[in-house]
């Protein structure tokens, strides 16, 4: 099995065992983990499921790691290896977009999901399953802020449309193959020249996972904090009220850490008047759980 990016290979030559990563780590305290988990990458031992299913992909422990190592890097290939032996557990099928019990399903089962227009439209926006879901007011705000400012677009919202990313990191990659070819078809058959996405999951998806997998894309990708703040910069968009609010921005990991977007939505934030920023950067943010 190729591993992503030779992380066993940058481990075994540059990890010095110091434990930094550990003691950022929300999930896990086990000293003996990285050896652990490259014994096994290597096929010379076998690993506790449940251990390999506690990581959150924060991503914590690489950024305090040195040399840019940390735990996540072993947990990803780890999790396809021992899904490649045993099969997938219902664990990650949860996640799986093209599984019976996906939670996304049960939760449309559930309860009422808003229904957006769904035309052509020079900016497609891409909610992912969260926001069509479960953050379905964070979707809906966004729309109404595209309603407002005039702009020609489109929503591509349900499960049928999962990003796959989710699915990914718990170790089943099949869904972003599938699902990946069949986003990218879907934005062009709305002919959009612009792709928005609120998930991090899904920005990840669309501007870097996808262009490596499947070529260049003929779209442009936007986090749509970017996007909001170009709304204000043309003025399509302006600040109606004043708030007066001491307002705490919380980064979410895959942004933050996996995309290195974090502010844009500062920006946006210190536009509106009479609010002021409690965290400037991104300094000592924390993971919510929820990825995990
Ligand atoms: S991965 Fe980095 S932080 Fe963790 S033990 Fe190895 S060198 Fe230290
Ligand atoms: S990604 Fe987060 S939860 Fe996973 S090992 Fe690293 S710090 Fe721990």
């Amino acid at each position: 099995m190729e591993l992503k990016n030779g992380s066993l290979k940058k481990t075994q030559e540059k990890c010095t065992y110091c434990g930094q990563c550990l003691e950022v780590c929300p999930r896990y305290n086990d000293h003996e983990l990285i050896e652990k988990l490259c014994k096994y990458l290597e096929g010379n031992s076998d690993i506790d499921s449940g251990s390999l299913l506690r990581c959150l992909t924060c991503g914590l422990c690489t950024c305090a790691c040195l040399e840019g190592l940390g735990i996540k890097p072993l947990i990803s290939p780890a999790r396809q290896k021992w899904i490649n032996e045993n099969g997938l557990t219902d664990i990650q099928t949860i996640v799986d977009p093209n599984a019976q019990n996906n939670i996304f399903k049960k939760i449309a089962e559930m309860s009422e999901i808003p229904m957006y227009k769904n035309s052509l439209g020079s900016v497609v926006y891409f909610p992912g399953c969260a926001g069509t879901y479960i953050n379905t007011s964070m979707a809906k705000a966004a729309v109404a802020l595209l309603e407002k400012a005039g702009v020609d677009y489109t929503v591509l919202s349900g499960i049928e449309y999962c990003c796959g990313t989710v699915s990914a990191g718990a170790g089943n990659p099949s869904s972003i193959h599938k699902n990946g070819q069949q986003n990218i078809k879907e934005v062009r058959k709305r002919e959009a020249k612009i792709l928005i996405t609120a998930c991090p999951g899904g920005f990840k998806a669309f501007k870097d996972i996808y262009p490596r997998m499947f070529g260049q894309l003929d779209f442009q990708v936007m986090q749509v904090s970017k996007y909001l703040e170009l709304l204000l910069r043309n003025g399509k968009l302006s600040p109606e009220t004043t708030l007066n609010h001491r307002i705490f921005y919380h980064d979410p990991c895959h942004l933050t850490r996996g995309m290195r977007v974090y502010q844009e939505a500062r920006n946006v934030l210190e536009k509106i008047q009479g609010t002021e920023l409690a965290n400037k950067t991104p300094k000592n943010s924390a993971c919510c759980g929820f990825e995990g």
